[in-house]
């Protein structure tokens, strides 16, 4: 025996194996966004042995999908501590029916026929074996939740349809992004989406062609006035749908033109907004037309300050496990702008994965193992943190 006490590290227990069987397994369970109810069986099924209590929501009766969000809530050793929430999506953004998993050179792919299914069934994976860990490990923590949303690839719609009376945490963290672990992301934006509805005149081209006013020009005029891509620093603009037109012989009478704007301040948002409706109008009525426009809400930002108590949480449970962390921001939307809003305040954490939403999507294992293993330094920084 020496003076110096070891400190028993949770994230020693995470068990690099056990983690890639699981994820591998999860990972095959087909899920695409709304057909999640098969995942939702094997976690009745898996959570209970690690202690959690589930409970589903109704969300996806909005939606029309199989199942809807799930809550699980294990109590702690030491349930004077307040709970933290791990929280991530149980749908793919495709099926990853019949997956057949490759492993090369460390790297985790598909065999290029389907996509991997690592975004984000590594965080879910991760998340399993880092409470295993913990309870393998014998230290004392608080409880734990897991917030597992249904419908999220098509935009957050499991998310925003969730039933917040039901989660009993306040404080949380998403694993649902790129960048190696020990990304930290402390910021993202708000984000609206514009629809211009341009009305000209619509008239046949041989019979009374002269009482036309072709939208699409009117449009065409509009879109020429107005500032496209990065607005600035934070904020960014884009048109992304046009829809219109019935036959050739037809001058168009009406089209529709929308897009988003995202920033990081709610502010530069509103006024990018208000910018693209003017010069649509400007140059719309100046021709004779009109403009109906819809404002729609996609999600809100958030940021997270780097003294929060979540923040100092991950810088010091990444150092616990030699991780090097990094604290960033991002223009994508995700989960985490929705849970924020509503009162699950959380960042999102780098889980490593590449090309999602793709046939090369891919995760090295150092990846997956790192996300189990900081899943548990965090439980157990969290718990030492409120002592
Ligand atoms: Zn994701």
């Amino acid at each position: 025996m020496t003076n110096k006490q070891v400190k028993n590290n949770a994230a020693d227990c995470v068990n690099e194996k056990r983690l890639l069987d699981l994820f591998l397994e999860l990972a095959k369970i087909d899920g695409p966004s709304g057909k999640e109810q098969k995942v939702a069986d094997y976690l009745k099924e898996a959570l209970p042995e690690l202690g959690f209590t589930l409970q589903f929501d109704e969300a996806h009766k909005n939606f029309d999908g199989e199942v809807g969000n799930l809550i699980a809530y294990k109590e702690g050793t030491d349930s004077s501590v307040p709970p933290l929430f791990f929280s991530t999506h149980m749908d793919t953004v495709l099926p990853t029916k019949d997956l057949k998993p490759v492993i090369k050179d460390g790297v985790i792919y598909s065999d290029g026929t389907t996509i991997l299914g690592a975004d984000d069934r590594a965080a879910l994976a991760a998340y399993i074996e880092g409470v295993r860990a913990v309870i393998e490990s014998g230290i004392p923590h608080g409880p734990i939740e897991l917030v597992l949303t249904v419908n999220e690839q098509p935009g957050l719609v499991g998310a925003r349809y969730l039933d917040y009376s039901r989660p009993k945490s306040k404080f949380g963290y998403i694993f649902d992004s790129s960048g190696d672990v020990g990304q930290t992301i402390l910021k993202g934006p708000y984000s609206s989406r514009i629809w211009m509805k341009i009305k000209g005149n619509a008239a046949h081209i041989a019979l009374n062609s002269e009482e036309g006013n072709n939208a699409f020009i009117l449009a065409a005029a509009g879109l020429l006035d107005i500032n496209l891509g990065e607005i600035d620093e934070e904020t960014l603009a884009n048109i992304g749908i046009i829809e219109g037109g019935e036959l050739t012989s037809i001058i168009p009478g009406e089209v529709t033109v929308a897009g988003e704007v995202r920033s990081f301040s709610k502010e530069k948002l509103d006024k990018q907004l208000k910018h693209m409706e003017d010069a649509m109008r400007k140059a719309v009525e100046a021709r004779g037309g009109s403009v109906e426009v819809t404002i729609e809400k996609k999600y809100s930002g958030f940021s997270i300050p780097e003294d929060h108590i979540l923040t100092q949480t991950v810088l010091n449970a990444s150092e616990n496990i030699k991780v090097k962390p990094y604290l960033t921001e991002t223009l994508g939307g995700a989960d985490t702008n929705v849970l924020n809003e509503n009162g699950l305040i959380c960042l999102t954490l780098g889980n490593g994965f590449q090309n999602i939403h793709s046939f090369r999507e891919c995760i090295s294992e150092e990846n997956l193992t790192n996300t189990g293993r900081l899943t548990a330094a965090l439980i157990q920084q969290w718990y030492e943190s409120q002592k």
